[in-house]
């Protein structure tokens, strides 16, 4: 490691004069961190990279990117149900750029102090683009965790927050990139404005996930960072079974809806990624207990389908089958 490097971990990645926790034992300076271990309390480890002109654009601003970059990963500990705890941070850079390094670290720190999670090491390298990667850390009670392979036939399919509003807030920056290369300027209105708020600031529903698990309320879960039918696949997938879907059930803004009308709305909903909320299956014996446990937590929720054992994925709308033919883009579920 460079000079160079040496500094910026000290300067802007250092967390000493930040939140402390009482479990790292050794943080960033050594080899390695080392953590406590707590008795009868597993840990859950996940990773997201973040790569320039892939994951994100080049115009983001440091502070959005370094949110984000919290916020996925926090949003996988969310998933499973674990109390987020510590993170490591892989940063590459192109060239140190000292105003964007310091909105980075101190948007970064902003959302781990909010969360009670420590930075404990990483790495800082050179090269071509951006990238960012990080390693989080959470822990969650023995046999405790939601997995995606436990959804059980009749299970409720329930989902946080509303869905598409992310794809189409990434669908106007994608647009507004394109006219403002063109040298047009591009007027945002309110509800745009919100769906890219949406796509750059997801919430990570780390409370409730944290619920879901410790109130042994779902069966399964899983965080809809690829679409809703995407990731609710891999819950079917991993637990052998099918499920109905109520198209009407789905909830979406009224930003999304005012912007993009209903039918894209719907598409976005189902296909659109990087939402960040959490997808979960109940048991109907839970039902009432989950629903006053999230009216206590302020987080909104709908039930949009049924598990079904022995059944494929199928659609309804006000009770009735829908086809998928006659929505576009839908092949590959059938
Ligand atoms: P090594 O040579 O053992 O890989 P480094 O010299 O790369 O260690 O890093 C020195 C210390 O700084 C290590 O404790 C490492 O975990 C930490 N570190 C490096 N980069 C970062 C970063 N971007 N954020 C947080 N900690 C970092
Ligand atoms: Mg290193």
């Amino acid at each position: 490691m460079s000079n160079g490097e040496f500094d910026i971990i000290q300067r802007y990645f250092t967390a000493s004069k930040r939140l402390q926790r009482k479990d790292v034992i050794v943080s960033i300076g050594d080899d390695c961190a080392i953590t406590e271990h707590y008795q009868n309390q597993r840990i859950a480890i996940t990773t997201d990279t973040m790569v320039e002109n892939t994951h994100f654009l080049p115009s983001i601003k440091p502070a959005d990117l370094a949110y984000k970059a919290a916020a996925t990963n926090l949003s996988d500990l969310a998933a499973m149900g674990a109390t987020p705890a510590w993170f490591s941070l892989a940063i590459t850079l192109p060239h140190v750029d000292e105003q964007w390094l310091s909105e980075f670290s101190q948007s970064l720190f902003d959302v781990l102090d909010h969360y009670n999670v420590a930075l404990i090491g990483g790495d800082t390298t050179k090269g071509p683009v951006y990238t960012i990667t990080i390693t989080a850390q959470g822990i969650v009670p023995k046999g405790k965790a939601l997995c995606r392979h436990s959804a059980q036939d009749g299970d409720w399919i329930y989902v946080s927050g509303t869905l598409g509003d992310s794809a189409a807030g990434l669908a106007l920056l994608l647009q507004n990139a394109e006219q403002e290369q063109m040298g047009a300027q591009s007027a945002v209105t309110f509800e745009q404005e919100y769906l890219i708020q949406r796509h750059l600031r997801p919430t990570p529903r780390v409370l409730l996930g944290l619920e879901l698990a410790s109130a042994e309320l779902a069966n399964a879960a899983i965080d809809i960072s690829d679409g809703f039918i995407a990731d609710l696949g891999h819950i079917l997938q991993r637990s052998q079974c099918g499920a109905v879907i109520d198209l009407d059930k789905l909830p979406l803004s009224e930003q999304l809806i005012e912007t993009v009308g209903l039918a894209q709305a719907e598409k976005f909903a189902l296909t659109g990624g990087e939402d960040y909320e959490l997808c979960f299956t109940v048991p109907d014996r839970n039902r009432e207990k989950l629903e006053r446990a999230l009216a206590h937590i302020g987080v909104n929720y709908s039930c949009v389908g049924q598990i079904r054992h022995k059944q494929r994925i199928s659609f309804q709308r006000n009770g009735k089958p829908v086809e998928l033919d006659s929505l576009q883009g839908f092949d590959h579920f059938k």
